[in-house]
């Protein structure tokens, strides 16, 4: 008799570790955050600790082998960071989650029963630079708003909401992702630029003044 091929099976002492990227969104009351999935799951909305459905609604608990529903993440931060240069994700943040449930682990990460969101990384603003708040995206589901991530300067004149809101209503850490505009090995690029300013701010305000006393502008 041949038996049926089985996969090993794993029972971690600590669940592992994945990371995924998905949509912010926020309570028709502002009082509940939650997250959006960026694939199958996109209409769906999740909390912090979640448990998956089939996305096409058949009576199986995720992962079923013969199925693809599940949350998914990948086993690498640096991987699940560059799905954040694609267009379709460019605004979407980056999430850390523990692998829960049943899961089916794959070459690049897992899909899982269930997950638990540990930390929130916002992506940049539209302008390219850092995000230090989030601002309505414009998008959502029924009885949740979409949220993005905004600098300042771009969310003047708009309703935002801190990191630390968010960090509250959701209960796990938010910040904002890294500037990907800063090359790696050259963090001192900015204080350097601002030093060359500096620079030459003083050589035009020596200019300037040398100019003033030849048009006899100086009162010495
Ligand atoms: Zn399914
Ligand atoms: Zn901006």
């Amino acid at each position: 008799m041949i038996g049926r091929r089985r996969l090993p099976e794993e029972r971690p002492g600590v669940a592992p570790v994945g990371y995924k990227v998905a949509g912010l969104l926020l309570s028709v009351d502002g009082d509940r955050a939650a997250f959006a999935g960026v694939s199958i799951g996109r209409s769906r909305a999740y909390g912090v600790d979640a448990e998956a459905h089939c996305a096409y609604g058949r009576r199986h608990a995720p992962p079923a082998p013969r199925c693809d529903c599940g949350f998914y993440s990948l086993a690498d931060r640096a991987e699940a960071r560059a799905l954040m240069c694609a267009t379709e994700y460019r605004h979407a943040a980056l999430l850390r989650v523990d692998v829960l449930g049943r899961y089916i682990r794959y070459e690049r990460g897992f899909r899982s029963g269930r997950q638990r969101v540990t930390s929130v990384w916002v992506g940049a603003c539209r302008c390219g630079n850092p995000a230090e708040l989030l601002v309505d995206a414009g998008t959502g589901v029924v009885g949740r708003r979409g949220l993005v991530g905004s600098c300042t300067g771009c969310a003047v004149g708009r309703v935002g909401l801190s990191f630390g809101s968010y960090a509250r209503l959701a209960g796990v850490p938010v910040a904002a992702d890294a500037s990907p505009y800063v090359p790696r090995g050259e963090d001192d690029l900015v204080p350097q630029l601002v030093a060359e300013v500096t620079l030459l701010q003083a050589r035009l305000d020596r200019c300037q003044e040398q100019l003033g006393r030849l048009l006899g502008a100086d009162p010495e």
